[in-house]
């Protein structure tokens, strides 16, 4: 039997999941196929919606993203759904992640501790960041591990420090208690402690046996000194890191805060699993782990319309019927957006990629220049359905969202999350007001 729903939404990213979830409320049948595994996986679970003005040369950061909204040009994603869109698509946000995230409570940008000792600044952060703001005068101590080589603890502080945060920092790498692989996956001490193993830990010419939070509070004490706060790199416990923090707060005395990671992130995948959840309970469908390869034209309303999508199964394609569609699948990082030495491309539907003929104009000269590769994307009228090289509609029931849009450079600006969330909802509630009205 032919597989049919009301709106597909192609990419299990934060567009993907956040288009999924706009539609199914709305009260249609809505199915989500993805691939592999999206950028939650490697992204930092900060939520930035504005942090800098495009060309802005790193002058900033910008305190009040909404009001710079209506600043940006107006190819950018955030001027096709408008400061209201943002603004409702935060708040179908704070709905899925309740208490888990903060910055709700103001428009303005929170400035939050890397793990390379820069100041980022976002809109909505986990709550397990939020003793870490770099806004917070008290004193602080950051703690490494000697086998999580991605987050130098004392550098990191000195960078801080450097870059005139108000607060005194300082850095100690210590060993995880118990016995771990040198190679142990972050994941591993974050199950450790949400489990709260027993560890085995070497005394003064003995060895006991501690609860892992215990131990490490006992191993962080020594180097505490009086701080305030202790900050450690994002792996406090994957399924309970309240509890695992207020263990850590009640032994050692101090506020306890993650400071946000690279890949593997866990905060990214707390909250795809947040994500994930809200998607379940609104009845969205996934199929999951093979590629959509190409579609099918000829949907019901017209012969321009795409009928289905062909996901590639052992060797197969098998088609997923829908009115209205969504692709979320990413930009370059992702290959939402393809590119070789002769042209960009979007892969599945083949949209049109603005971009210029002669790849030496994709880059900049300097390193950190304003690439122009990283603005790569599709481009869409005001209902974010992509327009082919004339600036026509490519098809009626098509809509984009996320990463493959083009228009914003979401590393320079500090936009990622954002774009992908506001253009989700507003694509998800479109494709889905489209099915109701016909
Ligand atoms: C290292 C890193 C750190 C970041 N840090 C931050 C940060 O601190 N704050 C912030 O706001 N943003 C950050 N970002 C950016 C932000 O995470 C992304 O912009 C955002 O997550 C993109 O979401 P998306 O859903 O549009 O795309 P993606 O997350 O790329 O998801 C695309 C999905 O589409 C699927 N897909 C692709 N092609 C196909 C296909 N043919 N068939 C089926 N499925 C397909 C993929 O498997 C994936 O599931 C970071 C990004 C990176 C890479």
């Amino acid at each position: 039997m032919a597989i049919e729903d009301d709106v597909t939404v192609v990419g299990g990213g934060i567009a993907g999941m956040t288009a999924a979830l706009a539609a199914a409320r709305e009260g249609v049948d809505v199915r989500l196929l993805s691939h592999k595994d999206s950028t939650l996986k490697s992204a930092s679970g900060l939520v930035d919606v504005l942090g800098y003005l495009p060309e802005s040369d790193g002058e900033g950061p910008l305190s009040d993203p909404f009001e710079a909204i209506p600043q940006l040009p107006d190819a950018h994603p955030y001027r096709t759904v408008g400061v209201e869109g943002v603004r409702e698509a935060l708040a179908v946000f704070d709905g899925v992640v309740g208490d888990r995230y903060r910055g709700d409570h103001t428009d303005r940008n929170a400035l939050v501790p890397t793990h390379g000792g820069a100041v980022k600044p976002t809109a909505r952060y986990p709550a397990s960041a939020a003793a870490g703001l770099a806004s917070d005068d008290r004193s602080a101590l950051l703690v490494g591990f000697e086998t999580v080589t991605d987050f130098d603890a004392p550098l990191a502080a000195d960078h801080l420090e450097s870059a005139g945060v108000p607060f005194a920092a300082r850095g100690a790498t210590i060993s995880f208690p118990g016995d771990f692989r040198v190679d142990a996956k972050i994941t591993r001490f974050a199950d450790a402690l949400d489990a709260d193993e027993r560890v085995a830990v070497q005394g003064d010419g003995y060895t006991t046996e501690l609860p892992v939070r215990e131990a490490l509070a006992e191993a962080v004490k020594p180097h505490l000194r009086g701080a305030e706060r202790v900050g450690f790199p994002a792996l406090l416990g994957q399924h309970r890191p309240d509890e695992v923090r207020e263990s850590l707060e009640a032994e050692l005395g101090a506020a306890v805060f993650e400071v946000p990671m690279g890949p593997p992130s866990i905060p990214g995948m707390r909250l795809e699993g947040a994500l994930t959840g809200a998607c379940r309970e609104a009845g969205v469908r996934f199929t999951t782990g093979n590629p959509v390869v190409d579609y099918e034209e000829g949907g019901r309303a017209g012969s321009e319309d795409i009928a289905a999508v062909r996901v590639e199964r052992n060797g197969a394609a098998i088609p997923f019927h829908a009115d209205q569609f969504v692709l979320a699948t990413g930009g370059l990082v992702g290959k939402g957006i393809d590119s070789d030495r002769e042209g960009v491309a979007e892969p599945i539907f083949d949209c049109h990629v603005p971009h210029s003929g002669d790849r030496y104009d994709w880059f900049a000269d300097a390193a950190f220049g304003d690439h122009p590769f990283a603005r790569f994307g599709v481009e869409t009228d005001d209902d974010l359905r992509p327009l082919d090289r004339r600036g026509d509609v490519e098809f009626p029931n098509l809509r984009a969202a996320g990463a493959v849009l083009g228009g914003h450079d979401f590393a320079a600006e500090k936009s990622g999350a954002g774009v992908s969330l506001a253009t989700g909802v507003a694509a998800g509630r479109s494709a889905a007001k489209e099915v109701s009205d016909s």
